[in-house]
């Protein structure tokens, strides 16, 4: 058996926490079109979709990610094909919306 103190390892603790991408999505119904499972918590089923929503004189608008602090992002779900999946894809202005739409397709 080796210490390993003896080697001056740092302590696991020592790294930096795991950034939090988003809190626990609920369950998603299966697929639409092709039945698959799919799972809301997985950072390639719902994942940022690359742009940014903004509300302007009640108007939403669409815009560059870099414009908006992150809870004007939009979301997108997708039945990935890596996974087996068809590759339907659905958007939403937050993670729980884009959820929500999913649910509601299926
Ligand atoms: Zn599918």
């Amino acid at each position: 058996m080796t210490n390993l103190d003896e080697f001056g390892l740092p302590e696991p603790t020592q790294y930096p926490p795991m950034p939090k991408a988003k809190s626990m999505m609920p369950d998603a119904n299966p697929c639409p079109f092709c039945g698959r499972h799919i799972n809301p918590n997985d950072n390639d089923t719902l994942y940022p979709a690359g742009i940014g929503w903004k509300e302007e004189d009640g108007i939403r608008s669409y815009c560059d990610i870099y414009d908006v602090p992150k809870e004007q992002w939009c979301y997108k779900i997708i039945c990935n094909e890596s996974y087996g999946g068809c590759g339907v894809t659905m958007y939403g202005d937050s993670p729980e919306e884009t959820l929500e739409k999913w649910n509601k397709r299926s």
